[in-house]
């Protein structure tokens, strides 16, 4: 459009009333615009979503090119992967991406993960992005409704997200809206609390885009506000409409066209890796405590089997291993009651590190209260190994 176009914006972020960091990020820098929802817990999340937006703000196109988009997005995601590798933020933080870029009414948008964008055309909310989740994938399986994803245990699966996998692509939406269309970018925290119909008439109803920002934010709040609450909405200005200005809500929207384009061998990847990362997410979730062999303190001396924490999942899963040492305590597995040893050797699996650490804990007491302080290595080792991610 011309350069008479003007436009107005409004970006809001939320720590919610659960969480005590705020994972998210969000930038308005017109023409781009940018909602990231961090992973990984403690501060990991929050350098991940940062991150990843520095990154794409610093490899975004000018224009609305939503391949040149998405390239720009894997390049956020390569980023956050190797500032983990590093040592920046921790293994295994990760981030959602939903990226827009508006000139007039031009819009291209690069999407990853669960955090979604909406367009307000005519009243009407459509949603413009589908979300990479599990429940998502669910809904378009057939086995679940709308309604029942808003309460299902694995709500909040992502499965897919910058920061895990080098291959990672971004799903690439590009459309012409109308003036007067309202764009609207928004993490999970918002649309968890409340339902698209809710969101779709306050966002109709506040014509100031900071105003209704800051309704969406409170009425997440209002809901609960389990997660963090981002937002950015956008006011598609511009001069004269489209060709045919009715817009046919079924669909000609080009992002669609453009996912059918895709076609199905992308479709298949898209859902092998997205199983990969939904698999890998659960594992990371997990902890479980096994026997390792201590090192011998001298050639010949006999090695110990010490209780060793692990997070994830024993083994591998198509060569990829999903554990990582924790800890490999000094409490010998001979210095436990005979059950404790036998569930040891078996490995005990457990939901949860904080889980495996009362367990260790427990073991210590035990193992302290026994005056055991050295055992052998039986020989049925676990599969466990010490590789990490
Ligand atoms: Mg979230």
């Amino acid at each position: 459009m011309t350069a008479r176009v003007k436009q107005t914006w409004a970006a809001l972020s939320d720590i919610g009333r659960v969480r005590t960091h705020n994972e998210d990020s969000v930038l308005a820098q017109p023409p781009l615009f940018v909602v990231a929802d961090g992973l990984g817990g403690h501060e990991a999340g929050e350098v991940a979503s940062s991150m990843a937006v520095e990154t794409l703000r610093d490899h975004a196109p000018r224009k609305p090119d939503a391949k040149a988009l998405a390239r720009a997005v894997r390049a956020a995601n390569r980023e956050v992967m190797r500032a983990a590798r590093e040592g920046l933020g921790r293994q295994g933080m990760g981030t959602t991406m939903t990226a827009a870029i508006v000139e007039g009414t031009r819009i291209a948008i690069a999407q990853v993960g669960d955090s979604r964008a909406y367009l307000l055309h005519a009243g009407q909310l459509e949603r413009v992005t589908e979300d990479h989740s599990m429940v998502a994938d669910m809904i378009r399986m057939g086995q679940l409704t709308e309604a029942e994803s808003r309460y299902h245990p694995n709500r909040s699966v992502i499965t897919r997200a910058l920061g895990t996998d080098p291959n990672m692509t971004a799903d690439p939406y590009e459309f012409d809206a109308d003036p007067g269309d309202r764009l609207l970018l928004c993490s999970d925290g918002l649309t968890s609390m409340l339902e698209d119909a809710a969101i779709g008439e306050m966002l109709a109803q506040y014509r100031d885009p900071t105003v209704a920002a800051r309704a969406l934010v409170d009425a997440a709040n209002d809901a609960g506000g389990h997660d963090n609450i981002s937002v950015v909405i956008v006011d598609v200005e511009g001069e004269g409409s489209r060709a045919g200005a009715a817009v046919d809500p079924s669909g000609t929207r080009a992002g669609r066209g453009m996912l059918a384009i895709i076609g199905w061998v992308l479709l298949f990847a898209v859902v092998v890796g997205g199983i990969a990362y939904g698999t890998w997410r659960y594992a990371w979730s997990r902890a479980y405590v096994t026997q390792t062999a201590s090192a011998a303190p001298s050639e010949g001396a006999t090695t110990t089997a010490v209780v060793t924490v692990y997070r994830g999942v024993p083994g591998t899963l198509a060569g990829i291993t999903l554990n990582q040492l924790v800890e490999q305590t000094t409490i010998p597995v001979s210095a436990l009651p005979p059950g404790d040893q036998a569930k040891v050797a078996r490995t005990v699996r457990l939901n949860n590190l904080s889980d495996a650490e009362e367990l260790v804990a427990k073991y210590r007491a035990l193992a302290a209260a026994s005056g055991v302080t050295s055992g052998t290595v039986p020989s049925a080792s676990p599969d466990a190994s010490a590789t990490g991610q």
